[in-house]
């Protein structure tokens, strides 16, 4: 068949051909690009450094963004991810974590994996391994042993005084707890006093952010995608998921299509944040078949965003109880955060990024709503 020219082919196509042409153009020049989500402690801004070095020495992309994750679920101090993550609610840490390889398509998956320190390993071991896509419970933590993973108890201490804050502060109508003694029990332990004196071992700061994840339960994860200068991607997501959840629950984090999605033809996304709200709208894939259609990577996530916010009637005051948040890299380099919320001084939250060309750094995403 006769090879009909770019321009005869957008003269026949007309508007439809749009998003088609936007890709082409876009797939011209790609360059190596990670983004991932923030995190404590530079997690983020580490991730993406380590992810791109890898890149850089010709690595596959796969390999980089599993690696460049690997930091944030080995360190203690980040309690939302792997090693140290906030337990269920009996005590017990389960991740989960997902991840996508653009070159062969393929995906794999692990959700509530007690023991193993770094579950997109195990997740990367499902892709490359197995004909299955999602491990789960049990029989994740049977694969990831037979695959020589160390079994690991994965609660830190500053996760048990946290957890065991949380159990302290749930009462009853009439201000009980089990664990006080006697049923005319004092008020909640609302001031850091007195937990000081039930956990001298404690910081003041460990203690006062145990408080307010009693209160408000904190979840966190960490999102990584990349691409390399040949068009090649992948995404991984992981996490310990919601603190003290129901045991079994899992998250957006191991869904393919919700908190990550991957299409080598187009681009990733992933997500951190409120997992169930996200998979209402199943995110990753939207945003993705956003930007397939032609949107850029912040119109694609703000507009999942914005399903979100369509399922609670757009009411920003029950709309307040809901973080998320979206990442986007397009397959031509071009790539953005998005979140439900940006902070009060006007700014969104932050997001990770090295271009290889620039240190790893970090910038501020778009977003929604502004808290007031
Ligand atoms: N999305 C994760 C979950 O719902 C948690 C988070 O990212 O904050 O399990």
């Amino acid at each position: 068949m006769k090879d009909i020219t770019f321009s005869r082919r957008v003269a026949l196509l007309g508007a439809a051909a749009l998003p088609w042409i936007r890709a082409v153009k876009g797939q011209a020049k790609p360059k190596s690009v990670v983004i991932s989500s923030a995190n404590r402690n530079n997690g983020g801004v580490n991730c993406c450094a380590k992810a791109m070095e890898i890149i850089k020495g010709g690595g596959d992309t796969l390999d980089a963004v599993i690696a460049g994750v690997n930091i944030v679920e080995l360190d203690p101090r980040d309690n939302s991810v792997g090693y140290g993550g906030l337990p269920n609610e009996d005590g017990v840490v389960e991740l989960d974590a997902s991840c996508m390889h653009g070159p062969s398509r393929r995906g794999g998956a692990v959700g509530a994996l007690r023991n193993i320190k770094t579950p997109s390993k195990v997740a990367q071991k499902v892709l490359a391994e197995t004909d299955h896509m999602m491990l789960v419970g049990e029989g994740a933590l049977r694969f990831a042993k037979a695959a020589g993973f160390k079994e690991e108890d994965l609660l830190t201490e500053e996760s048990r005084i946290q957890w065991l804050v949380w159990k302290r502060q749930m009462r009853d109508k009439n201000g009980h707890t089990n664990w006080e003694s006697g049923i005319d029990a004092p008020p909640a332990a609302k001031k850091i006093g007195e937990l000081k004196r039930l956990f001298p071992q404690a910081d003041e700061a460990l203690l006062e952010e145990a408080l307010r994840n009693a209160a408000n339960p904190p979840h966190g994860t960490i999102n990584c995608i990349a691409l390399n200068e040949k068009g090649e991607m992948s995404a991984v997501t992981t996490t310990s998921g919601l603190a003290w959840k129901i045991p079994g629950r899992c998250g957006d984090s191991p869904i393919i299509g919700g908190g990550l999605w991957l299409d080598q033809d187009v681009g990733g996304a992933g997500s951190t944040g409120r997992g169930e709200e996200n998979l209402r709208v199943c995110g990753a894939h939207t945003v993705v078949e956003n930007m397939r259609l032609g949107m850029s990577p912040k119109e694609a996530a703000l507009d999942a965003l914005k399903r979100v916010a369509r399922n609670f009637d757009n009411d920003e005051k029950r709309l307040q109880a809901v973080d998320l948040n979206f990442y986007a890299l397009r397959k031509d380099g071009e790539y953005a955060g998005a979140s439900l919320w940006g902070t009060r001084n006007g700014r969104g939250p932050q997001f990770a990024v090295s271009t290889g060309d620039r240190e790893s750094h970090h910038e501020n995403c778009v977003y929604l709503f502004e808290r007031k």
